[in-house]
């Protein structure tokens, strides 16, 4: 039995515009390419859980990378997890725990306290990737690092670890399947991996990759940790429509989706 329906509708300018011009709609990452909202409905008794989101970078030296439009990882990531915290908690569904805020840099061991401290049920960290090696042009630079771009590649990926165990892997593998699931629905493009190498290996769902860095935020938390590589930071067009809050929101929103997917199978 359901209990509510949350929302229900497409961003996807567009559509519109394309309505009776026989045009095609454009392709991510081309401006006005159409993204959808699904229809999300909580199931009765659902609950409230603890979702521990991460900005990834922003400690010590470690801004990681520099886009395209010359924004710094570390400043993309704080941006797109807040927004991401906001769309979730005003669900109501969900306690909210942020890492990092503001202008705090905590270390990547602090963050893991927190967690643990927190007693959040999963965790979400996100950050960009740079990849593309026919890197087509230089935009600017910030001191003495050029910011490079790319016109190939575009795309997102979930990074998650399968080294935890049984039970804490299935679960881990669960909530990255769901929100690559949720994600590609939306209308991202998963990105194939092409070049990603040997650190990358391909799970069997479009989109999820089994870490093989041994990345500390995949494999140390005790509760179900994913990374969201939203997209790549090189493209400048795949840039600019992370700019755009309607990006932002139909994220948040197969996100959202994706996490009450996941909670009402862990329940059951
Ligand atoms: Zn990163």
């Amino acid at each position: 039995m359901w209990l509510s329906l949350l929302l229900a509708c497409t961003s996807a300018p567009s559509i519109l515009q394309g309505l009776g011009s026989g045009a095609p709609d454009p392709r991510w990452p081309e401006a006005g390419a159409p993204l959808h909202h699904p229809v999300l409905e909580v199931p009765e008794g659902f609950g409230r859980y603890g979702v521990f989101v991460v900005a990834g970078h922003g400690t010590g030296s470690n801004v990681g990378n520099l886009g395209c439009r010359c924004i710094q990882e570390e400043h993309f990531t704080l941006e797109a997890a807040s927004d991401l915290a906001a769309r979730l908690e005003i669900t109501g569904l969900f306690e909210i725990i942020e890492a990092r805020s503001d202008t705090a840099r905590p270390s990547y061991p602090a963050r893991l306290r927190h967690l643990a401290r927190s007693g959040a049920d999963v965790l979400i960290e996100l950050h960009s990737d740079a990849r593309g090696a026919r890197v087509a042009e230089a935009s600017g630079s910030v001191g003495d690092e050029i910011c490079r771009c790319t016109d190939v590649d575009p795309g997102l990926s979930v990074l998650v670890s399968d080294e935890g165990g049984e039970a804490l892997d299935a679960a881990r593998l669960a909530l990255a399947r769901h929100v690559a699931d949720a994600l590609g629905r939306a209308g991202f493009p998963l990105y194939d991996g092409g070049r990603y190498g040997a650190q990358y290996e391909r799970d069997t769902t479009e989109g999820v990759f089994l870490d093989r860095r041994g990345l500390m935020m995949l494999r140390r938390p005790k509760v179900p940790s994913i990374i969201i590589e939203t997209h790549n930071a090189l493209d400048p067009q795949e840039a600019d429509r992370w700019e755009e809050p309607r990006t932002r929101d139909a994220f948040a929103r197969a996100v959202l989706g994706a996490l009450i997917a996941y909670f009402s199978e862990e329940r059951s």
